[in-house]
């Protein structure tokens, strides 16, 4: 038996020095962090940077090479998947498509043995949760995508596992109904109180969902906060650059006349002069047109998106190129020359290790 009878599951999650290679890839290096029940963390990184391999770990469909998995307070290293209570959706839904919705949601619990009487009860309570008991009896071919994304997210829900794992679950939606299920699958969420280990590679979704955002990038974790520390305080250059719409830019600074200078535009002082050979990041919507002193750029392009404008610019003599986001109707033909005023507190990173100056 997996469970045993009347077992009380956390819910919270803890990784320690978790490592995982592939032949010479290492997908994880030295990964450790902790999940309290009840939030919502999201791994979120570049192609390739070991998200999915974490997920792989928690559901015990991976083994790691080296560290610990504790999962509602046990050692989960060497239980097999069901005996985790762990529920899990992939970015493919992996419905069934010859079995009913009906079907689909209880296949779990009836390959655990769940007693009839009670995998009804469940079916009815969460396809009503979820919208879909008028759809019981249709096969996954005959739903939108949308709906087959719901009954998904049921096959997770009837489990009632304290913890739930998804894979990019909205890559196969569309834009508008991504935003809607964003906000859908949060409810859901919080209402059934569970811990929820959601993978993507869309920062806005990461932002907009999580309680806590765990940034990967080459099997490390680069950054684990909560979504407005990872925008207001990015601990490395790649986690500010990885942050924001678009995301931050990232300057040169060298030693000028009375500090440091951006590169290619001598003449305005940014920073105190031991700052020059670090990385200056600037968010484009921190920036602002100004007559007076400011730093010095070319707009390279316009770009309008209805309540702003995104400027594409060479700064000075266009060694280095950044953004900026200005409220408002733009229409700035390329070459307009232009002064941006800058934000009092700025974002310093070293140029080598990446790391925020403090
Ligand atoms: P994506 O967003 O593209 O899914 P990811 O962040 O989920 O990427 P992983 O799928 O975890 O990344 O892969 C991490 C690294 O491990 C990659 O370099 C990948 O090529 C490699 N990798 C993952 N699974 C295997 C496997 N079964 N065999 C060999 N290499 C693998």
């Amino acid at each position: 038996a997996p469970l045993l009878p009347g077992e009380t599951l956390s819910g919270e999650i803890r990784l320690d020095r978790v490592a995982k290679a592939f032949g010479t890839t290492r997908a994880l290096q030295d990964v450790s962090l902790v999940a309290a029940p009840g939030r919502f963390v999201v791994l979120l990184g570049p192609s390739g940077c070991g998200k999915s391999t974490l997920l792989r770990v928690l559901a015990g469909l991976e083994a790691p090479a080296a560290g610990q998995v504790f999962l509602n307070g046990r050692d989960a290293v060497a239980l097999p998947p069901a005996a985790r209570g762990i529920a899990m959706v992939f970015q493919s839904y992996a419905l069934f498509p010859h079995l009913s919705v009906a079907e689909n949601i209880v296949f779990g619990l009836r390959a655990r043995g769940t007693p009839k009487a009670e995998r009804a009860a469940r079916l009815a309570r969460t396809a009503e949760m979820m919208g879909l008991s008028g759809l019981l009896d249709r096969r996954p071919a005959q739903l939108s995508g949308g709906q087959q994304q719901r009954v998904a997210l049921a096959r997770a829900v009837v489990a009632q596992a304290p913890i739930c794992l998804m894979d990019e679950p909205l890559s196969n939606l569309d834009a508008k109904l991504r935003a809607e299920m964003r906000r859908e699958i949060r409810a859901l969420q919080q209402r059934l109180g569970i811990t929820m280990v959601y993978v993507t590679h869309d920062q806005a979704e990461a932002m907009s969902m999580a309680d806590q955002v765990v940034l990967m990038r080459d099997g490390r974790i680069e950054q684990d906060a909560t979504p407005a520390e990872l925008y207001a305080r990015p601990a490395t250059a790649f986690a500010a650059s990885f942050i924001g719409t678009p995301p931050m830019s990232l300057l040169r600074l060298v030693p000028g006349a009375q500090g440091a200078e951006v590169a290619g535009a001598p003449g305005f002082t940014v920073a105190p002069s031991g700052t020059a050979g670090a990385t200056l990041g600037i968010r484009p919507e921190e920036v602002a047109p100004t007559d007076g002193a400011g730093l010095p750029v070319r707009v390279l392009a316009a770009e309008f998106l209805g309540a702003e404008t995104v400027l594409a610019c060479a700064v000075g003599d266009g060694a280095e190129a950044m953004q900026a986001r200005i409220p408002g109707h733009h229409a700035l033909p390329a070459g307009t020359a232009l002064r941006l005023r800058l934000p009092p507190a700025l974002h310093l990173f070293d140029a080598t290790t990446g790391r925020r100056l403090p």
